[in-house]
Parts: structure tokens; sequence; C-alpha cells
């Protein structure tokens, strides 16, 4: 049972928190400050949930602490845009994020998403061989993507978007996740930058689909996600 480490001092929060990973089968350790958390640190942890205003430390502090002598994978819990800011400045090293007020099922959907991808499991690896009833098919070298066999006219950014959600089918992608991995420059862009491009690439895919669907999905507070029976 993966074991999570939820720092968070506003017991109502943490009590719905610990209620929602548990009935996910996930292991809590629920501590209310800083200090308390870096004693614990010596157990064996998958995950941390670092609330970013600790009555000792701010969780960015926290998590640079962390950072000192783990790779544990980090989820901040923020109540400020500001804060955003600076985890999506990614200095800091944390994972995700959520803001309040949260959904402690939003919480726990992110918490296993970032399981998956950082566990020890061989992720699913992009099939770059040809695939006769897949819908995509990725040419990395040529930096094309056909739909049903016609190459898709893609401008770079919906390329670089597509072939993401393409390297892990059926992952939830965040949409500041998107923006690091198509923008040179995260920073400059927005979260609605995503999803205009995500809009056009998906009117492209539909237009060359027989049945005039496509397989980008939204998952509402989260992100985008490729169905995997599409490639
Ligand atoms: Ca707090």
């Amino acid at each position: 049972m993966p074991r999570i480490l939820l720092v968070e001092d506003e017991t109502s929060i943490a009590d719905t928190l610990v209620y929602a990973l548990e009935t996910e089968h996930l292991e809590v350790c629920h501590t209310t400050t800083a200090g308390e958390a870096l004693k614990k640190l010596h157990n064996p942890f998958d995950l941390a949930i670092l609330d970013v205003g600790l009555p000792d430390m701010s969780g960015f502090d926290l998590c640079s602490e962390i950072r000192k002598s783990s790779s544990l994978p980090i989820l901040f819990l923020t109540a400020r845009d500001s804060e955003i800011d600076r985890i999506l400045g990614l200095e800091l090293g944390g994972d995700d994020y959520v803001t309040k007020p949260f959904s402690p099922r939003e919480v726990a959907a992110r918490v296993r998403a970032i399981l998956r991808r950082t566990s020890n499991q061989p992720t699913a690896v992009a099939k770059e061989s040809s695939s006769a009833k897949g819908t995509l098919l990725h040419d990395p070298s040529a930096m094309t993507i056909s739909c049903h066999g016609t190459p898709l006219n893609l401008t770079a950014y919906e390329y670089k978007l597509l072939a993401a959600l393409m390297s892990q089918p059926g992952r939830i992608f965040s949409r500041e996740q998107l923006l690091i991995k198509a923008w040179d420059d995260p920073g400059s862009a927005m979260d609605r930058t995503v999803d205009a491009h995500i809009k056009s690439l998906r009117a492209k895919i539909r237009a060359q689909s027989p049945d005039g669907n496509d397989p980008i999905e939204t998952r509402r507070g989260l992100g985008y996600t490729l169905n995997p029976e599409s490639v």
C-alpha cells in the first residue's frame, strides 16, 4: 500500500483528505507542522502532500528541506494564486499542486496519477511502429502524426501537445505539465493557451475521423488524457 505523508495544519481539511486517501487504499501519515514532518521522513514514503501555509515553516521551505535528501514526489496544497506562480517556476521541485478549496477526490486522483508515473513499474511506452488498428500514428523522426493514415497538418504547438499525450496514453496531463512539454518558455503561456491549442487539435483529428470523434478527453479540474485505444 503506498504511503503518503500529509502535512496540513487545518484539521478539517486534513480529516477529509485522510478519509479520501484511505478510501483510495493509500496509507496516510498526517502531521500538522513542518518540524514534525521532517522527523517522520526517515520512514519510507511514496509521496508527500504539503500545505503551503504551515505554522512553523512554509510548505516551500519544507519542500526544499526534503529535496536536500530525497526525490520524494511532492503535491502542494495552495490557497493563493501568487503561490501557484512559485510552484510553476519549478525551481522548488514540486510535482503538482491543487488549489483550495478542492474536492478530496480530486486530490486523491492527482496522488494516484503522480504515483503511477513515479512508481518503478514500467510506464507505457509510445508505440512507434505502425499499428493497423490504432487511430493515431506518431512518426518521431519525421515529426508527423497521422490520423487514420492521413498526416495531420499541425502547428508546432499542436504537434508537441499531441506527441506528449501519445507518449503516455491514459495518463492525465495537467495543463501545467502540457505547457512544460510544448512551450520553450512555459512561464509566458497560460492554461487557456493549452485549451485553445487542444481545441484546434481536436477539430483537426475529428476532420480525419470517419466517426467524427477524437481520442483526447478532458478531465475536469485535472487536464487532458488520450484514450489508450487510439494508439
Ligand atoms: Ca495552512
